[in-house]
């Protein structure tokens, strides 16, 4: 008999019951160090008490209206964001799917509005993950999510990770923008070179095509800048959001500059959530946290030690861990057994990390982890390889 939750998931036997900072209590009463935060989603941890805050006020006074109305709460986060970027303007949404579907829908109407109709191709890369939606699978492209799901959304055109002569080849007059994610998370903690960006930009400006960012995962002071693609000194002309900007509240958003948003006018796009008071409150509280200069050094700082850890972690366990990659606190670890295994002998010895492709898993903690925690990870990690490597020895 089915489940009465669609069972499309593969879940692990844990439940958890409450969270706070970087740990998590299981029912049984054991406590998990928490080095996944919810697929980069924690940005704060659990239970912060700003957020806490920011959630119980703006709960006490209003929910929901839709956006038939102002919301104060939205142009404060809006505010903030273009401020603090790129972008001249926001449309808010509840996931990074939705982020995925109004960028697509951004760009295709940018060049029909510019009479340019046949530019609706979207040039996306091998392992890349852009949402589950029709237009999120299709962009990514993968049997794995598109197989059975026919027909496809079409106008993607796909191409081998890091293949920037690929790129220039697949360019036509229908081309209208490149999407990319500036480090790959579903795909494996696999980082866009600072240089390959820049040339992404570069064959954009040359060409007159968008570059969009997706920096769903990497995004938020995940990387130890507000957003990945500050690293390469680029900026794209659109980029999605969601998962960290909500600290757990679901919460997503397109930035754009004004150009590339000139198209999408009064009544061209919309959300009933998208935008609500509750989560642009929650969404301001989080960027009231991660948007400063000392909050950012403290992530640059914590990303530096645990990474010279994990270094010593593969040294001391060849057999068990290949490589650490990635940036800031966005880390792979590139196993040799099925990363599967691994991901369960963490939870064996109560730390939680998130399998991604290539056999990688990953390490996407709270960004307010503190010294304490990263002791902590490293002993339970060094455990779990321990494990490992006498589960091999018997083998
Ligand atoms: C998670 C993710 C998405 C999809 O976001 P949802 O909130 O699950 O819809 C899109 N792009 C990237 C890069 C992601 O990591």
């Amino acid at each position: 008999m089915i489940p009465s939750v669609l069972p499309t998931y593969n879940r692990a036997p844990l439940t958890f019951v409450k969270g706070e900072g970087a740990w998590l209590t299981e029912a049984d009463g054991r406590r998990f160090l928490d080095l996944g935060a919810g697929i980069a989603v924690n940005a704060l941890g659990h239970a912060h008490p700003a957020l806490v805050n920011a959630l119980t006020e703006q709960a006490h006074a209003l929910w929901h209206v839709s956006n038939l109305y102002h919301i104060p709460q939205q142009k404060m986060l809006a505010d903030k964001l273009v401020e603090h970027t790129f972008a001249d303007t926001v449309f808010f949404t509840n996931s990074g799917t939705e982020s995925c579907e109004l960028a697509v829908k951004m760009a295709r109407k940018f060049f029909y509005d510019k009479s340019q109709t046949e530019r609706v191709e979207i040039i996306t890369f091998d392992g890349s993950f852009h949402g589950r939606s029709s237009a999120g699978i299709a962009a990514a492209g993968s049997e794995k999510m598109t197989k059975g799901f026919g027909p496809l959304l079409p106008g993607f055109v796909h191409i081998a990770f890091g293949d920037l002569d690929g790129v220039t080849n697949a360019i036509t007059e229908k081309t209208a923008a490149i999407m990319i994610e500036p480090i790959q998370g579903e795909g494996g903690v696999r980082p866009v070179p600072d240089r390959e960006l820049k040339a992404l930009r570069q064959i954009c400006d040359d060409n007159g095509l968008l570059l969009i960012l997706d920096e769903v995962q990497c995004g938020v002071g995940r990387t130890g800048k507000l957003f990945a693609h500050e690293w390469a000194g680029v900026t794209p002309d659109i980029m999605m959001i969601a998962k960290g900007i909500g600290g757990g509240f679901p919460l997503g958003a397109v930035l754009a500059t004004e150009d590339a948003a000139s198209g999408m006018t009064a009544g061209t796009h919309g959300s009933t959530y998208g935008g609500n008071p509750l989560g642009c409150a929650v969404g301001c509280a989080v960027i009231d946290q991660v948007a400063t200069p000392a909050f950012l050094d403290g992530v640059n700082r914590k990303a530096g030690l645990l990474r010279q850890k994990l270094e010593g972690l593969i040294a001391d366990h060849p057999d068990v861990f290949e490589e650490v990659r990635g940036s800031g606190l966005m880390l792979g670890l590139k196993c040799k057994p099925n990363n599967l295994d691994v991901v369960n002998a963490g939870y064996d010895n109560e730390v939680i990390t998130v399998p991604a492709a290539d056999n990688v898993i990953r390490l996407l903690p709270p960004l307010t982890l503190t010294e304490d925690d990263i002791a902590q990870a490293m002993i339970r990690l060094e455990k779990a390889a321990k494990q490992i490597e006498s589960s091999l020895a018997t083998a």
